[in-house]
């Protein structure tokens, strides 16, 4: 590993400007910019022959990006919690208890993820009793 460190020619402005429009899909401010500089850095870094490669996955990827990038914020956030169950993150079975707000409504909400239960928003209902 010695030697002089390659220089690339800067990537063409179309790939630089696709790969920066499918960072459109990531929440905006730190994570945006973040990910926006790995993969523009990337970019710089692949051969001249593999570029359009690279800007097409990244393209096609932008929206499975988006729903990982999403998915960890959460986590991120609550490091101290337990994370959510997957069939709770997938919505697809809740455990439902029924708890009381401070002026006696009842409402249930997911024991596990702390969801609340709205009308037809939910499939793959338990309902577990308690309050
Ligand atoms: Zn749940």
């Amino acid at each position: 590993m010695t030697g002089p460190a390659l220089i690339r020619p800067a990537p063409p402005r179309m790939l630089r400007a696709s790969v920066i429009a499918s960072t459109w899909a990531l929440p905006r401010g730190a994570v945006r910019n973040r990910y926006r500089q790995e993969l523009l850095a990337e970019l710089h870094a692949s051969a001249p022959q593999d570029r359009t490669g690279y800007t097409v996955g990244v393209v096609t990827h932008a929206w499975g990006l988006r729903r990982a990038v999403k998915d960890d914020e959460p986590v991120a956030k609550e490091t101290t919690m337990r994370t959510k169950p997957l069939t709770c993150r997938l919505n697809l079975h809740h455990v439902w208890h029924t708890y009381s707000t401070d002026d006696g409504t009842r409402y249930l909400k997911c024991a596990r993820c702390g969801k609340e239960y709205t009308r037809g928003g939910s499939s793959g209902m338990t309902y577990a009793g308690g309050g």
